[in-house]
């Protein structure tokens, strides 16, 4: 099951969501992560659950989108 859209539009990047109102908008990439369009932290997707955590973000922030890790949530 993805992530629906709903929660998905409502979501922010925790480290920028109080910057401005557009602030942290994110991307999902392969269902499998969000991806900060204003600091290019990337969070992780495990089992449709985002973990929306500025350290997990930022332990990914300077990982390419190719390099990341997809799909262990089976
Ligand atoms: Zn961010």
């Amino acid at each position: 099951m993805a992530l629906s859209a709903d929660l998905l539009a409502m979501l922010r990047c925790p480290a920028c969501v109080r910057q401005s109102d557009t602030a942290g908008l994110l991307t999902l990439i392969q269902d499998a992560w969000l991806v900060c369009q204003t600091c290019d932290r990337k969070y992780p997707i495990h089992d449709d659950i985002p973990v929306m955590l500025i350290d997990e973000g930022t332990r990914w922030q300077h990982t390419a989108l190719a390099e990341l890790p997809i799909a262990d949530s089976r």
